[in-house]
């Protein structure tokens, strides 16, 4: 099994996925990419092999969408607001999955 890591592009570019070879768009910033080869890893291939850090990159980004939006006005829209709390619980919800279930008692 591959391990998944967050690396991080300095610029944007076209490239295809290492896991399922579809064509994405590899944003500048944060992105999931394998642990050996630094090959790019697109979303769906990230909620499927490493669910907790592909919640939590879109986590960031929403966070980072809302933070510009502060800058600029007194308060996010609500619309931003509510996708950044969607985001926060699938992470946290992607926490849970992984997590072994605790013994009672
Ligand atoms: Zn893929």
């Amino acid at each position: 099994m591959t391990r998944l890591v967050i690396g991080f592009k300095e610029c944007a570019e076209e490239t295809g996925c290492s896991l399922c070879g579809r064509r994405a768009v590899s944003g500048a910033g944060p992105s999931l990419c394998r642990g050996d080869d630094q090959g790019f890893v697109c979303g769906s291939c990230g909620a499927e092999h490493e669910p907790v850090l592909a919640a939590l990159l879109e986590l960031g980004r929403a966070a980072g969408r809302v933070g510009r939006m502060g800058r600029h006005v007194l308060a996010p829209p609500l619309g931003a607001l509510l996708e950044l709390a969607h985001a926060a619980e699938c992470y946290t919800q992607a926490g849970r999955r992984n997590t072994p279930m605790r013994r009672a008692g």
